[in-house]
C-alpha cells in the first residue's frame, strides 16, 4: 500500500493514455492498491460516434533541420502528440508549423495534446514543442520522421466496490489518461483510492455503497456505462468527479446539471463551513470532463466535481510532483469523507416525549445559554444562532425533518449539530429513523 504522493509519483510520470502499454502498466500498479475488477473495451468498438482507440505509442519522432537534429520528441512523454500518425518527409516551415503544438503561456515547457484520441477520423501528425523553440523556427525545409505504432488492445476501466447496507451507490471518478500529468489527474485517482480505503475502515456501518471508477477520460466512462448491466445502472445515485486537487490553490466545487441534488446540497454546506474560501459555480462552469457522461440523457446520474482549478501548469509537461502538496491532496480526502460523512449519517427524527423539556436540569444538559441581563454575560452572534437552534429543535423531532434540513435552516455546521442532536438520542429523548 502506497501513501498518496508515493502512489502518484510511480503513476504521472508514464506515458499514459486511453490505451497503451503504459496505462496498462497503472491498472498493473493501481490493482495493488485496491482489488479493482477490470472492464475491457476493444479498440475499435463504437458506441453513439465515440470509438476504443487503439494501443499507440510513438518510437521516433525528430525534426532536422540543415542535417541537424533540431528537435527529439521522445525525450518526454508530451513532445509527440497523443495518437499521431507516422509521417517522414521534407516540409516547410509553414507546412510544419500546421503539426506543432505549443504553450504560448509557458514558453519552455510541453503542451498536453489529446484531441486526435477524440478525433480518430483526423488521421493526422503532430509534435508539441516548447513555444520558445517555435519562435525561434525560420524558414527553410524541415526533415520530419515521426514513427508511431497502432495495434488493437483494450481500454481498461478499473471499478472498485465497496458495499453498504444499500444498493444505493455514490461514485468516485477520476481519469488516468493524461500522459504525464500529475495533478490532471493523478491527484484524483489517488484521492478516490485513498478516500474508499478510509471508508473501508470506517468504524460505523455504511448505509450507502461506493463505488470509484477510474478510467480514461470520456471515453472510459463512456464504454463503461453502455455496457454496465441496467440494474447495476439504477443503483448510481450521485457521481463526484475528482481532479486537479493536488496544487497548491483553495477548493472549487462545480454542481451537477441540476444544481440541486442531495451531492450538490450537502457538498456546498460542508465546503461554506469548513472552507470559506471556496469557489462554486454552475455544471461545466468550472472543469470539463466525465460528468457530461454520467449526467446524459438515460443515466442522469447528477455528478458534482471537486477540484483546485484553476492552475498554471495544466496541460502542460510543468504539470509534475512539484506542484503537488501531500497536505492539499490529505484535505481532499477530508472533503469528500466530510460530505459522504453527512449523507450516510443524515437523518430523521423521532420524538419520545410531549411537550417542553427542562434542558438545563442536569439530567439532561442539553441547555445552550442565551444572553442574560441578570447574570450579565455575553455571547458570540454564533452561540445566539445555537441558542435559537435549541428553542426550535423539538418540533423538528417530527418524523419528517433531517438533521440536514435543520443545519440549512438554521445555517449551523452539519457535524457540530449532529453531535448536538445525538445527546438527546442518548437521554433517550428521540430515536433515528433512517
Ligand atoms: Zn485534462
Amino acid at each position: 500500500m502506497s501513501s498518496m504522493i508515493n502512489l502518484l509519483k510511480k503513476i504521472y510520470p508514464l506515458k499514459l493514455a486511453p490505451v497503451s502499454e503504459d496505462t496498462d502498466r497503472a491498472v498493473e500498479i493501481l490493482c495493488e492498491e485496491l482489488p479493482f475488477t477490470i472492464h475491457e473495451y476493444q479498440s475499435g468498438l463504437e458506441h453513439n460516434g465515440w470509438t476504443v482507440p487503439k494501443k499507440w505509442k510513438a518510437i521516433k519522432a525528430e525534426i532536422k533541420k540543415d542535417g541537424k537534429l533540431i528537435y527529439d520528441g521522445m525525450k518526454h512523454p508530451l513532445g509527440v502528440a497523443g495518437y499521431s500518425t507516422s509521417f517522414k518527409g521534407i516540409v516547410s516551415l509553414k507546412e510544419l508549423k500546421k503539426h506543432l503544438f505549443y504553450h504560448p503561456k509557458l514558453a519552455n515547457a510541453l503542451v498536453y495534446h489529446c484531441d486526435y484520441y477524440y478525433k480518430q477520423w483526423l488521421k493526422d501528425w503532430g509534435l508539441c514543442i516548447p513555444y520558445k523553440l517555435y519562435k525561434s523556427l525560420r524558414d527553410g525545409k524541415y526533415k520530419v520522421d515521426i514513427q508511431t505504432l497502432f495495434e488493437d488492445g483494450s481500454m481498461k476501466v478499473l471499478d472498485y466496490f465497496l458495499e453498504g447496507d444499500k444498493e444505493d451507490t455514490i461514485v468516485l471518478n477520476a481519469h488516468n489518461c493524461h500522459a504525464a500529468q500529475a495533478n490532471d489527474d493523478i491527484s484524483g485517482v489517488v484521492t478516490a483510492i485513498e478516500t474508499i480505503k478510509r471508508l473501508k475502515k470506517r468504524k460505523k456501518k455504511r448505509k450507502y455503497s461506493y463505488r470509484i471508477v477510474i478510467a480514461p477520460e470520456h471515453l472510459g466512462t463512456v464504454f463503461y456505462l453502455a455496457y454496465l448491466p441496467k440494474k447495476t445502472l439504477k443503483t448510481f445515485k450521485y457521481a463526484i468527479f475528482l481532479e486537479m486537487l493536488g496544487n497548491n490553490n483553495r477548493l472549487a466545487m462545480q454542481e451537477s446539471f441540476s444544481g440541486n441534488s442531495l451531492i450538490d446540497i450537502v457538498a456546498q454546506h460542508y465546503l461554506s463551513h469548513n472552507f470559506p474560501d471556496y469557489y462554486q459555480d454552475k455544471f461545466r462552469k468550472i472543469v470539463g470532463n466525465d460528468e457530461t457522461v454520467w449526467e446524459a440523457p438515460g443515466y442522469e446520474i447528477p455528478c458534482i466535481s471537486l477540484s483546485r482549478w484553476p492552475y498554471k501548469e495544466y496541460h502542460s509537461s510543468l504539470d509534475t510532483e512539484k506542484i503537488i502538496f501531500p497536505e492539499r491532496l490529505e484535505e481532499a480526502v477530508e472533503v469528500v469523507l466530510g460530505i459522504i460523512e453527512i449523507i450516510e449519517t443524515n437523518t430523521r427524527m423521532k420524538r419520545h416525549f410531549n411537550g417542553l423539556i427542562a434542558l438545563s436540569n442536569p439530567k439532561y444538559d442539553l441547555y445552550i445559554p442565551t444572553v442574560d441581563p441578570s447574570v450579565r454575560n455575553s455571547i458570540s452572534e454564533e452561540q445566539k444562532k445555537w441558542n435559537y437552534l435549541m428553542t426550535c429543535l423539538i418540533r423538528y423531532f417530527d418524523g419528517k425533518t433531517t438533521i440536514l434540513d435543520i443545519a440549512l435552516k438554521h445555517n449551523l455546521e452539519y457535524s457540530r449539530l449532529y453531535k448536538y442532536i445525538n445527546k438527546y438520542k442518548e437521554k433517550n429523548l428521540i430515536s433515528f429513523i433512517d
